[in-house]
């Protein structure tokens, strides 16, 4: 995929503080505090960054956990992931494939298809609601 990177003052601008900390130092929001957490509507969630298609509402899910839950990535390019030993803990980071903003964590306890449960902050996407 192709690559775009954006300068850290536009993205001050642009983004509100909490876009800026989740997808640029990679932080978490608190949990169940998200927009989409218990979000139902059908639609694209894009990334705030970039605008790059990333998950549709069809895999997401309600795990519990606090944060918008995913089985699966709108494609397997669309998102990069990378081991993150922070704080003590292995988890495996998933960021932007296209512009590298920090998106959440991936899990190995999703349900059936895929197993896997992509934890992403409600911080780092924007929903483009399907139109009616
Ligand atoms: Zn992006």
């Amino acid at each position: 995929m192709e690559k775009v990177k954006f300068s850290q003052d536009e993205l001050k601008a642009r983004l509100t503080p909490d876009q800026y900390h989740v997808t640029q130092e990679k932080g978490t929001e608190r949990p169940f505090t998200g927009e989409y957490t218990d979000t139902e509507t059908e639609g694209m969630y894009r990334c705030i960054v970039c605008g790059e298609p990333l998950f549709a509402s069809e895999t997401k899910y309600h795990s519990g956990c606090g944060w918008p839950a995913f089985y699966a990535p709108l494609a397997e390019e669309k998102v990069d992931e990378h081991n993150d030993t922070t704080f003590g803990m292995r988890r495996t980071e998933v960021t932007c494939a296209k512009c590298g903003a920090h998106l959440g964590h991936v899990f190995p306890d999703g349900p059936r298809p895929t197993g896997t449960r992509y934890c992403i902050n409600s911080a780092s996407l924007k929903l483009d609601p399907k139109e009616k």
